[in-house]
């Protein structure tokens, strides 16, 4: 096993990144060495104080607003990147990052699989990171695991297949503030159509993504992808720890999707989250039914909870990330996701 713990940073300390920072301050074998947030009321400041949690080592982390300084002081060899949901926001970001010659994992929705939607950018990205010998990878609980990774290692029992119907009824409260603007939480109806018809309002991101992995991992082409989105209206006034809707509000998104891929084959995707679904007497779920044979039925209820699913997986993928060859990997690239309980340099792989 190899000597040095392996040195990680942190660029976005709101709902994920704060997460992530609790969760490899728990993990043997790590060092969590350098945080940047631009929010002013975290700069200057120590996470472990705004934790409330000891610190276990002999050296402080104060969240730190200028990247470049955190990269130089902190000497990370992987950054976990909890910033944006778009790969062309995240891209310059992720860009310095590499060039600092470290690893990125990402939570970007789009970055999950970003020849999705921005093919010129996955290229790049896969070029610099090459270039500079680092890996990079998007993940998250969805896209990243549950409409996707799980529904294409499902499949790896099944000799041939026709449809794929996956549904993951979930609550948004886990997540920050960058969710709910993202999904319209405490709109009024008015407001959230107006910013439907300007395009101005994202719902879920991620379906393409998630259709394009499956698509792809099963060795077919997506011949046509068509998404929907509607708000849900809450009969009660709900909040969250991040959001707030009350009563004829909106609380959430119920996002469809269908793509089509060549053989005729089918998929189906079905996605309604909002914050406290209790209030509505929702029941989460994540389901996978794959027709084909044998048939695949799987249901976990409830959901499996997305703001810890999200941090796990990011941090739990650290060294893969790191045992991989250069260059942009997907979750349909590297080995299977696992929860790393013991030291984690025991998963780095040595000469
Ligand atoms: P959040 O709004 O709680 O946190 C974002 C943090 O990043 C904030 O603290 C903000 O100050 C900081 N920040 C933003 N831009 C910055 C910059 N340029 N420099 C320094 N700091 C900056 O959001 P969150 O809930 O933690 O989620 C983070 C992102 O991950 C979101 O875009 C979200 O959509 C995405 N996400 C994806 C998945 C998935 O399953 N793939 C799951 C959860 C979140």
């Amino acid at each position: 096993m190899r000597q040095e713990k392996i040195k990680i940073a942190i660029w976005g300390f709101g709902a994920m990144g704060s997460g992530m920072a609790t969760m490899i301050l728990h993990k043997q074998g790590t060092d969590l060495c350098g945080v940047c947030d631009n929010y002013d009321g975290y700069v200057g400041k120590s996470i472990f104080s705004l934790l409330n949690l000891n610190n276990p080592y002999d050296h402080d982390v104060i969240i730190q607003k200028d990247i470049m300084s955190m990269l130089e002081t902190a000497k990370p060899e992987i950054v976990l990147l909890a910033t944006d949901s778009f790969t062309k926001s995240a891209f310059p970001k992720i860009k310095l990052i590499i060039e600092h010659g470290c690893h990125v994992i990402s939570t970007a929705e789009e970055m999950a699989y970003p020849k999705a939607n921005q093919p010129e950018l996955a290229e790049a990205i896969d070029q610099i990171a090459k270039q500079n010998k680092v890996t990079v990878l998007g993940t998250g609980v969805n896209p990243g695991m549950m409409m996707d990774l799980l529904a294409i290692v499902l499949s790896g029992v099944m000799t041939d297949l026709t449809k794929f119907d996956i549904s993951r009824i979930n609550s948004l409260s886990p997540f920050g503030k960058t969710v709910m603007e993202e999904q319209g939480v405490g709109l009024s109806q008015a407001e959230f159509m107006n910013k439907l018809e300007n395009k101005t309002i994202a719902g879920h991101v991620g379906f393409k993504e998630s259709a394009m992995m499956i698509a792809d991992a099963i060795g077919l082409d997506m011949e046509s992808f068509h998404q929907t989105m509607a708000p849900i209206i809450t009969e009660v006034d709900r909040s969250s720890k991040y959001g707030f809707a009350a009563k004829d509000d909106v609380c959430g998104v119920n996002m469809k999707a269908q793509a089509k891929l060549e053989n005729n084959i089918d998929i189906n995707l079905h996605h309604p989250q909002q914050i406290e679904p209790q209030l509505g007497g929702v029941k989460t779920g994540d389901y996978i039914r794959i027709s084909g044979s044998p048939e695949v039925n799987m249901a976990i209820t409830p959901e499996i909870e997305g703001g810890l699913g999200t941090i796990a997986i990011c941090v739990n993928m650290i060294p893969h990330v790191i045992n991989a060859r250069p260059g942009l990997k997907t979750m349909i690239d590297l080995p299977v996701p696992r929860a790393i309980i013991g030291d984690m340099r025991k998963l780095i792989e040595t000469e």
